[in-house]
Parts: C-alpha cells; structure tokens; sequence
C-alpha cells in the first residue's frame, strides 16, 4: 500500500492558555495602546521588551508591528540612507531586500555555500562595496559568526541580524542576534513564536536604539520604555529623529509573554522533529543533507536537502509526486516566486550580478516546515514518502544533467508523472 500523510504543513499550535487569558484582561482594559496606562501600571509591551531582553542578555529591546519593520527600523538607526548599498544573503525572502529597499537602500547579494549560510569568501571580496550588512540567518542556518564578525569588525562593516528564523538559536553559545548592532526577530505566526505579526529589536547600543525608539513612534513618551537607554541619551536625537510608527500593541505583546517562557522547551520539540527527518533521510541517494556544525545551536523549524545537479523537470516531478501523497514541498530554486520561495534574481527592483555557483545550490534547495502539531511518527512517515519518491527519480535517465535547457520532452515526462495538479512550477512557465 502507498503510504499517504494527511497533516498540513501550515497548521500551527494554538496560543497557550495563559496567553489568551492575558489577551483577555488587555482587551477587558480597553488599554491596548502601549503608551495609555493607568497609574503606575506597566504595559504589556514593556514587560515584554523587559523580558526579552533579559532572555537574550541584551541592553534594550523594542517591539514592534512585524519582523521587517524591525530590519528598516534597524538600518535607518544606523544610518542607512537613499542610494546607500547595503549588503546581504542571495539566500533569504523577499522582506530582507524589502527592508533594504524600503530605506532607498541597494542590496548587493552575497553568495550561498552548500551548508545553506552566506558564502564567506564572497563577502571578503565585496565587503568594500558597503557599510551595512543585513545578515540572515535563513531557515534557521547560522555561519560562522566568529569568522564573519571579525571579517566585517576588521571592515568597519556593521552587522544587522536577521534572526526571524533563529529566535532561540546560538554559535558558540552566544545566542542569534546579540553578535551585530542589532538584532531583529518576527513574531509573525510562521516563525518561533506567534502573535500574528510583530517583531522585536534588540541591541546593546544605547544611541541605536533611542533612534530606533523613536522611529517606532514613541510620541516623546520614550520614558515609558524600561529596556531603554535613559532619558539623557535621547535628549540630542529626539529633533532629529522622524516618527515613522510601527509600534507593538498590549494585546500581541499579552500573547507572546507566556510563549517566550516555552521557548526552549518548543525548540527541542522542533529539533526532536528535525532529527527524526533528518535520520529518515539520510543516505538517500541523489539528496544531500545539511551538514549542522557543533558550534551551532540551531532550532529547527524547518527542514531542508539539496537535489544538487538534478534537471528542473525532475525536481519538479518529485515534488508534484510527495504533493499526491500530502507531503508540501517547497522548491526555492523554482522559475516563477510561489507563495515564500524566493530568488535574488526574481527581485527586479534590485539588480544583482549573476552568481553561477550560488546558483546551482538555490536550484536545488528543497524546504519544508516543520509545525509541532506534528508528532514524531508524523516526520518519519514524511521522511519515508520523501525518500520513496526521490529514489524513484533518481534512477530515471534524465533526473540530473543540463537544467536550463528543459526540452518539451522531459517537461512532458514530468507531468505524466505527475498523478497531483496541485500548485507547484514548472521550468519557465507560469504555476499551475
Ligand atoms: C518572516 C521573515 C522576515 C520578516 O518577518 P515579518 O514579520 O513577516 O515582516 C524576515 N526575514 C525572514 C528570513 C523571514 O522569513
């Protein structure tokens, strides 16, 4: 018997009790701006940048409405300005260069290594061609920050750090986000804690963040703040600053305090996950794995394996095959952008240098999310229909070889295999 997985890929957990009961005595309240308190009560938006902060050992911290208003609110701080290029992942989604352009900024690409970090070599070599590098830690990978910090620190580049996918992570036990200026997170419902949108800033640079303070729009009510620098440092930026507002709400902050207490122990159920994937996968031939260093504390929230060298029509074969049998895979090296996949050369408002090398990996980047509404009986069937359906392709003659050059024939060949028309790409052409 074929077997079939019947989860979805995009259901996530529900908000924990003590989340929603605090949602509730917010909403009763009728407070829910972060700056209308009563008395010498502290808002939920406070407490939650108190207790962030704590948690990741920085100075400051300040929510704010998404994880890519944090990225511009970030890089206005330090000073990105109109034209300015601003370096950062070929690897990643479209609101890291969103955020770059959003400032009047030019992202320059950095290539992508097999191991699915930014390429450090390449750096090396543009590291002169801007200020700023907006790092990001894509699908939860982390480089070696001891390398890159001292490549960019020896530069006079500043690091800003996408951790989106890294909330809860380290390298060499220094968490994701404390090894910039600034660090950035989303709390938007895919990514490590949910309350719908949101985002935090973190940063241990007290000018930094009275600037990203009131950028956010904090109406000169900034003493309001308790991860904040003191009064004094805003005392010559608050003239100069533009309100640009994109604050956190009591409510969402109300949501997220408890899931920030579970965080750990939600990490090792996504790693639980992670390995039992991972281990069902292994030595399946014509897949490469993501080699994880030891210095890397990752948490993995996804999952993700090259198909490296395979044609476009076969990679799309395989996916269309795991799709007929429940299983939801992304193709980040897909022709068209679908749904969160994404290309450095599909942003046509940023034009990039071609990089054959890194090419050939975003091609055959295969990604998948892990939910914790599933179990781990759940990853290990989605590994043995994966496996089942890549070792099918590969001992078919055309699974690996030219790519770009697709005939109608090996396109045809994919959709006779293909028993499932739902969404996915074919090689230049429109989704289906
Ligand atoms: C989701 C995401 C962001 C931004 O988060 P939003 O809250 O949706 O703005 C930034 N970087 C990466 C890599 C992401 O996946």
């Amino acid at each position: 018997m074929t077997e079939r997985f019947n989860g979805s890929f995009t259901q996530q957990e529900p908000i924990p009790d003590a989340g929603i009961k605090a949602a509730m005595a917010v909403m009763q309240s009728g407070r829910l701006h972060r700056y209308n308190t009563h008395g010498d009560e502290i808002a939920e938006a406070a407490l939650l940048e108190e207790e962030f902060a704590a948690q990741v050992g920085s100075n400051y911290c300040l929510a704010v409405a998404s994880g890519g208003y944090a990225m511009t609110t970030a890089l206005r701080a330090c000073g990105v300005k109109h034209g300015d290029r601003v370096l950062t992942n070929a690897f990643t989604l479209a609101p890291v260069p969103g955020a770059i352009a959003a400032v009047g900024g030019v992202p320059v690409f950095v290539g992508v290594t097999e191991s699915l970090v930014i390429d450090l070599d390449d750096l090396a070599a543009k590291l002169d061609q801007a200020k700023v590098l907006l790092l990001s830690h894509m699908r939860g990978h982390i480089c070696d920050m001891d390398a890159l910090m001292a490549m960019c620190d020896a530069a006079g580049v500043v690091v800003i750090e996408d951790c989106a996918h890294t909330m809860g992570a380290a390298w060499n036990g220094v968490p994701s986000g404390r090894w910039g200026k600034f660090g950035c997170y989303s709390t938007q419902t895919y990514k490590h804690v949910n309350s719908g949108e949101g985002g935090l800033l973190i940063s241990d640079d007290a000018e930094g963040m009275a600037r990203a303070i009131m950028l956010s729009g904090s109406y000169m009510l900034y003493e309001k703040h308790r991860a904040a620098p003191p009064p004094e440092v805003f005392a010559h930026i608050k003239y100069e600053t533009p309100n640009i507002s994109g604050r956190m709400d009591n409510l969402r902050a109300a949501i997220l305090r408890p899931q920030l207490q579970d965080l750990q122990t939600q990490c090792d159920r996504w790693n639980a996950l992670y390995a039992v994937v991972d281990e069902g996968l292994a030595d399946t031939p014509g897949l490469t794995l993501v080699p994880r260093p030891t210095q890397e504390s990752f948490v993995a929230s996804s999952h993700q394996f090259l198909l490296l060298d395979w044609s476009d029509a076969a990679i799309a074969d395989v996916i269309a095959r795991c799709e007929a049998r429940g299983v939801a895979l992304k193709w980040f090296g897909g022709a068209e952008p679908t749904g969160f996949t994404s290309r450095y050369d599909s942003w046509k408002y940023a034009p990039s240098e071609p990089m054959p090398q890194s090419d050939r990996i975003l091609k055959g980047i295969i990604d998948m999310r892990l939910p914790l509404t599933f179990s781990t009986d759940d990853c290990a069937l989605i590994a043995r229909i994966i496996r089942s359906e890549v070792s099918q392709s590969i001992n078919r003659p055309d699974t690996t070889g030219s790519s770009r050059s697709t005939s109608s024939r090996t396109l045809g060949s994919a959709r006779t295999h293909a028993p499932d028309k739902s969404a996915y790409c074919f090689p230049d052409q429109k989704c289906v």
